[in-house]
């Protein structure tokens, strides 16, 4: 074994060079505005602080540096809307901190209108009988 280690050639990569990507690689975070309700559940689940949420008057901001991500996914895992997606290759590489930071500013949607009640039968109509025949 120690004459394979000391001729066996190195085991490891010369940058930029990275291994391949395996089956359900999780990359980078991706967010689409447009499907963001702005609940801010993902910066809570994200421990490592790699998302950043601010409410403002009528927008918030909402922002994500991959130089902080430990790429666990749990903000995708928790964001019930599907705004959130992971790339499934290795992020880019970068030189200077926060120069992969992402920022968006997102106006916040107006709620979806409610459901009209459902209008009472009609006195004397036909009201179906419960229960079956006996
Ligand atoms: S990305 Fe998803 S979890 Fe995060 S604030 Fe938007 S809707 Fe909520
Ligand atoms: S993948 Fe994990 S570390 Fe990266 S932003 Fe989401 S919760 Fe935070």
């Amino acid at each position: 074994m120690l004459w394979k280690n000391l001729w066996g050639g190195s085991q490891t990569l010369i940058f930029p060079a990275r291994p391949a990507e395996g089956k359900g690689f999780r990359g980078q975070v991706r967010f689409n505005p447009d499907l963001c309700t702005g609940c801010a559940i993902c910066k809570f689940r994200c421990t490592s602080r790699a998302i950043e949420y601010k409410a403002g008057k009528g927008e918030f901001t909402w922002s994500y540096d991959p130089g902080q991500c430990t790429f666990c996914g749990r903000c995708v895992e928790g964001c019930k809307t599907h705004a959130l997606s992971q790339d499934a290759e290795c992020p880019p590489l970068y030189l200077t901190i926060h120069e992969l930071k992402e920022v968006y500013t997102v106006a916040r949607k107006a709620p979806a209108p409610k459901p009209a009640p459902a209008a009472p039968p009609a006195a004397g109509g036909n009201a179906e009988s419960v229960g079956g025949a006996q």
